[in-house]
């Protein structure tokens, strides 16, 4: 209870200015005053007739953790492919705060306005270091580029340093990001993501192939992001799940079939079923 009033007083604080922790203005004014980040409502995709997506409503909130469950084919891909432009829907609404509408705006526009995503698989520079790879990250966002043309001032240090801290890889700095477990690469990635300064952070199997130990870090990461930042993320490892959301959405036949707490859905009687195959 405590951790769910401390992540809204952050996401509160958060959403009040639009201008970011080195003082640029963000791009456009994201509106989160009716609490809500993000709101899918009716939204239909379908590939050669086959409904992937079928009228799937959801909403999130603004600094909530939110789990996406489902059985292969579910359509949860399909949906981070709708929220990041990647897929058009055939119809439905999608929103980014009560006005921008995502549906409008292509891939690197949403991103843009604040939306990050992280596929399954790492793609971290290899061949630079840790350190490299989060300034790159930095200098790739259209948002700077005109004011860190070479050398990074002070306050653009601090916030790599920052985030190096974040994920746990102060000690690594230095090293080539090839040498990096699979783990750490996950968390340098989502690093990059976070020098954009997004908002809202979609992620796809995050913890998948990282060890038991890397598991339990990659928890306490997303707690501590969860509040300042709005997490989805895709997961199939239950006990994870249960973990960290706040609300589990269960997807199936792309729709949301179930929802609430990760002990609610699970004793959800259609919920049970469809993971049991029936
Ligand atoms: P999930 O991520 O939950 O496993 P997906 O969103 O990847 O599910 O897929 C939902 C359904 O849509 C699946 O049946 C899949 O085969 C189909 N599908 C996804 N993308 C395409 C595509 N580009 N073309 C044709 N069918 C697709
Ligand atoms: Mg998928």
């Amino acid at each position: 209870m405590n951790r769910a009033i401390a992540r809204a007083r952050r996401a509160r604080e958060r959403s009040r200015s639009n201008v970011s922790v080195d003082g640029r203005l963000l791009s456009k004014a994201l509106d989160t005053s009716h609490r809500a980040i993000l709101y899918l409502e009716d939204v239909s995709v379908s590939f050669d007739g086959f409904r992937a997506l079928n009228r799937l409503s959801l909403t999130v909130d603004d600094g909530e953790l939110r789990c996406v469950i489902g059985p292969n084919g579910a359509g949860k891909t399909t949906m981070m492919d709708v929220i990041t432009g990647k897929t058009q829907p055939d119809e439905g609404r999608v929103y980014f705060g009560q006005t921008i509408d995502l549906t409008r705006m292509s891939e690197p526009e949403i991103a843009g306005a604040g939306i990050g995503r992280k596929f399954q698989k790492p793609t971290v520079f290899e061949h630079h270091t840790v350190f490299e790879n989060l300034e790159l990250a930095m200098k790739a966002d259209k948002r700077v580029a005109s004011t860190l043309f070479a050398r990074l001032d002070s306050a653009a240090r601090d916030r790599i340093l920052q985030t190096l801290e974040r994920i746990r890889l102060v000690a690594d700095a230095k090293r080539l990001a090839g040498l990096l477990s699979h783990g750490q690469k996950q968390w340098l990635e989502i690093g990059m993501l976070l020098m954009q300064e997004p908002r809202l952070l979609l992620l796809d199997e995050p913890v998948a192939g990282m060890t038991d130990e890397e598991t339990v870090r990659s928890a306490e990461l997303f707690l501590e992001l969860a509040g300042e930042y709005t997490l989805i993320v895709v997961e199939h490892d239950m006990d994870f799940v249960a973990r960290i959301a706040d609300r589990v959405s269960v997807l199936h036949e792309g729709r949301v079939l179930a929802e609430g707490s990760m002990h609610r859905c699970s004793r959800h009687e259609q919920v049970i079923e469809v993971f049991l195959g029936r």
